[in-house]
Order: C-alpha cells, then sequence, then structure tokens
C-alpha cells in the first residue's frame, strides 16, 4: 500500500501504527542535511568546531546520513520519503495559517476547519483520526498519544475522546508504578525547561516508550516538539542537534518494534511534521506562518510492512498533510469518515 491511497482498505499486515510529529522541521535539512549558510554563520551556529565536525560534509549524500542517519540508512532503503521538492515530490499544508495547530488539526482530523487558527488551549470542536480510531470495535483504550507541547490536551479534545494524552509538562500518572516512570516525572520538573508549554522531548520519548511495552496500544501518536524551539531562537546548531536526536529515538522506536513478538512485522511507523519554514534568505529559517514562503511545504516518512521499498518518492501527484487521517485508518484496515462536525468552511475549501 502507498502512503495516501486512501482507497484502499484491503487488509494488509499493519495491525499497529506509530504516528510521529517533528515541530517544525524543513524538508530542506531531512533531504540535504544541514544548510551550508546557517552551519557556517556565526549568528545562527556558536560552536562551530564540534557542530561542523558532527554534521557537516560536502557531499549531500554524506551530510543528510550525519544528521539523519536512521532515514537515510533504514527508512530510504526499506520505507519512502515523500517531500524533496527538487525532485518533484510536493508534500503541502492546505491550511492557510502554516502554524502548529491548524497544522495538526488538518493532518490529526483530515480537513481544515478555518476556525482552528490559534495555539490557544481551545478544545478542537473536530473528530481526529485517534478518536475515530478509538471508537472503532477493539481499538477501546488501544490508541494513546505521548507529547511534548501542552496544547495536544485540546487539539485531539482528551476530555471528549477519552484518549489517554500525556502532554507538555503534566506527570505521567498512568506508568506510576514503574519506577522508570516514577524517577522521569520526578526529573521531568526538577529540570529547568526553558520553554513554559514544553517538555523536553526525551521525556517524551521516554514514557511513550514504557506505554507502548506495558500497555501494547495499536495506534500510539508521539509528538516531538525541540526542533521548532530552537528554529525560533535563532540555534541552528541546536536545531541540528535535536533532529539528530529525534532521528534516533525514531530509530529506537523501530528497533524495538522489530524485536518484539507483538509487534514485529506488523507494525507501522509514519512520520511528518506540522509546518515548513522560511527559505528565501539567511533569516527566514526561524519563522513560519501564512506570510512565510516556504512554511507551506512538509515531508512525510513512512516505514512498514504495507509499504514498498520505494526510498525517495519522485514526481508523484502532490499529496497533503490533510491526507494523513485517511492514511492511518487506511493502514489498519478503516475507512476513515469523518464528516460529522464539519465545520462550514469546509465546504470552501473542498470540493467534498
Ligand atoms: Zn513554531
Amino acid at each position: 500500500m502507498n502512503i495516501l491511497s486512501s482507497t484502499i482498505f484491503a487488509k494488509g499486515n499493519t495491525k499497529n501504527i506509530i504516528f510521529i510529529t517533528i515541530d517544525g522541521l524543513r524538508w530542506e535539512e531531512v533531504f540535504y542535511g544541514s544548510d551550508s549558510l546557517l552551519i557556517h554563520s556565526d549568528n545562527y551556529t556558536k560552536d562551530h568546531d564540534n557542530i561542523l565536525n558532527e554534521y557537516w560534509h560536502s557531499s549531500t549524500k554524506v551530510r543528510r546520513e550525519r544528521l539523519m542517519p536512521f532515514f537515510w540508512n533504514t527508512i530510504a532503503l526499506q520505507g519512502q520519503l515523500y517531500g524533496n521538492l527538487q525532485e518533484g515530490s510536493i508534500a503541502i499544508l492546505k491550511n492557510p495559517y502554516l502554524f502548529s495547530y491548524p497544522g495538526y488539526s488538518e493532518m490529526l482530523v483530515g480537513y481544515v476547519d478555518l476556525t482552528r487558527n490559534s495555539n490557544n488551549k481551545e478544545n478542537n470542536p473536530n473528530i481526529t483520526v485517534l478518536e475515530y480510531i478509538h471508537n472503532q470495535p477493539g481499538y477501546n483504550n488501544k490508541v494513546a498519544a505521548f507529547c511534548s507541547w501542552d496544547v495536544f490536551d485540546f487539539i485531539i479534545n482528551e476530555e471528549r475522546s477519552g484518549i489517554y494524552v500525556s502532554a507538555g509538562m503534566e506527570p505521567y500518572e498512568k506508568g506510576r508504578k514503574n519506577p522508570k516512570i516514577g524517577l522521569l516525572n520526578e526529573i521531568m520538573l526538577q529540570i529547568p525547561v526553558p520553554w513554559k508549554s514544553v517538555r523536553y522531548d526525551a521525556i517524551t520519548h521516554n514514557f511513550a516508550k514504557t506505554y507502548l511495552e506495558e500497555f501494547r496500544p495499536k495506534l500510539l501518536y508521539i509528538a516531538y516538539d525541540e526542533t521548532d524551539e530552537y528554529a525560533h531562537e535563532g540555534k541552528y546548531d541546536q536545531y541540528l542537534i535535536a533532529a539528530n536526536q529525534l532521528d534516533q529515538y525514531i530509530s529506537d522506536l523501530w528497533n524495538w518494534v522489530q524485536n518484539n513478538y507483538y509487534y514485529k512485522d506488523k507494525t507501522t511507523i509514519l512520520i511528518t511534521t506540522d509546518h515548513g519554514r522560511g527559505n528565501e534568505d539567511i533569516d527566514s529559517w526561524r519563522n513560519h506562518g501564512s506570510s512565510v514562503a516556504g512554511a507551506e511545504n512538509v515531508w512525510m516518512a513512512v516505514i512498514g510492512p504495507d509499504t514498498p521499498s520505494e526510498g525517495v518518492m519522485k514526481n508523484h501527484d502532490t499529496i497533503y498533510s490533510s491526507q494523513i487521517a485517511s492514511t492511518i485508518a487506511a493502514f489498519l484496515g478503516i475507512e476513515y469518515q469523518n464528516k460529522r462536525t464539519v465545520s462550514p468552511f469546509i465546504k470552501m475549501m473542498f470540493n467534498d
């Protein structure tokens, strides 16, 4: 099954999905590794010697492998990568806002609701694919979300959906009996975090992995965030380190999955981002939003038992973040129909 081919509902081999988002990581770094101008800029990269040593190489092939070794040594060989504009692979957002809540809502709900136009903690009136699947027979309490950013409680509408959502600085109560989680809950509050509404991705990753081990979810959503924070702060070195670390987390999940009897060869990992970033001049990478050219471009990566090993996808029809919801459902053999809470704006934006 190809990604985003939501018309195919024949049961495949996928019984479980790990859906992952990396906030604001540009397709440019995914496909080409560190940016020559930014990594050599004194403004944006402080620790030159170390960072150049770790992430720079004149060959694009080597450079991208240094930044994201799992993407290039495993996904590119066994899965698919979408969004390389220079290869005619266009993956874009349909929402006009090009920031986080609208982007996550678009991909999780499967259409654009123009009322989702702020990052405020407002419950999403729309039903996400997580909630839709949670309501299918056999999926009750088999869907969970671990998210670094605290607004996810509202994007997913934890209250209405009944899905377990662990987001922001809230302790992971469900895992409390596990000694590792007890410690993580404590140090999460002890280590000062530079951001108000975000916890470190290392905490999110370990919470999520422990949940996987203990509760065996069929659909697990993990939302990492640090890349976007460092980009806004203009710390290109930290942005690269975060991207590299996230690649390692995903590698860690895939290796765990492929060594676990319950998940091995029955699990698809799908990865994307909520928005791109500017690419017009040396400073625009820090920002995104409706006025930032390039912020509409995203990327997607997929690996699993139903996905042909085609590597970097080239010259295909444009794909949209709004197709992700139905794709997640299709992998599980479920037809995603979500018209119940369609806002009137949808009719304006979509021909459906
Ligand atoms: Zn941002």
